[in-house]
Parts: structure tokens; C-alpha cells; sequence
């Protein structure tokens, strides 16, 4: 089996849906969607860019490129330094996310690891999912 990394841009480049794209690969477009308080990189379907399958909030654009970089969506479920999943518990799950299982634990839907303590954004984090 093949790894095909996405092609990363060298920079924002705008889309015609609403947003800008930063990468893509054969199946998705990953896109980067301002709002007023923070930028959501999210993985649209090129099969159906009407919709994205899976998003997650930035303080910033360069925080978003940043992350989009260093990310291989083959092996490693979520990119890094993200401050919310609008999508809740439901986290993805890349490709081949055994070969990278440290890297691939539950984080909670700020980021963090609840195996590594309790969440430093939200002390109430989590408590209804026991
Ligand atoms: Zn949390």
C-alpha cells in the first residue's frame, strides 16, 4: 500500500465555497473557513463538496497552515493544535491509524489526551461521557 501524502499549497488559495483551500488529496479538499472568532480547517469530500466530513477550530490561519503541514491524515486520525472539534465525540479515524497508535489516543473534543489528566479548557470536559 501506497502513502499519498496531500499536496500542501504554499498558501491560502480561495475556493468557491466560501472558504479557502490549503491542501487536497485524491478524496478530499482541506479546506479553511474564517469566522469571526477563530478559522475551521475542515476535509470536504471532493465526491460532494457541498458538505464537509470532518472540521476543527483554529485561534488563527497560520495556527491552521501550521498544523496542515506536519499532518499525515493517512496515518495520524486528527491534526495538532486545535482548540475544538465542531463535531463533538465523533472523531476521525485515519486510514492506518494503528501504525501511529501513541500519536492516535482519544483526545477530548479541545484536544487533549483525558489519559494524560483532566482537560485544561474545560473542567467539566467529558463528565457526561462516563
Ligand atoms: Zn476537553
Amino acid at each position: 500500500m501506497t502513502t499519498i501524502a496531500p499536496l500542501v499549497y504554499d498558501e491560502l488559495v480561495r475556493n468557491d465555497r466560501e472558504g479557502f483551500t490549503i491542501a487536497e488529496d485524491d478524496e478530499y479538499f482541506y479546506d479553511a473557513l474564517p469566522y469571526a472568532f477563530n478559522w475551521r480547517l475542515v476535509m470536504t469530500p471532493k465526491a460532494d463538496p457541498r458538505v464537509w466530513d470532518y472540521g476543527w477550530c483554529y485561534d488563527g490561519s497560520a495556527s491552521l497552515i501550521l498544523a496542515m503541514r506536519v499532518w499525515n491524515p493517512e496515518t495520524q486520525n486528527e491534526p495538532l493544535g486545535w482548540k475544538k472539534r465542531p463535531t463533538g465525540r465523533t472523531a476521525r479515524i485515519a486510514p492506518r491509524a494503528g501504525t501511529e497508535p501513541k500519536y492516535n489516543r482519544p483526545r477530548c473534543v479541545h484536544g487533549h489526551y483525558p489519559a494524560d489528566g483532566p482537560c485544561s479548557t474545560d473542567p467539566y470536559c467529558g463528565i457526561h461521557d462516563r
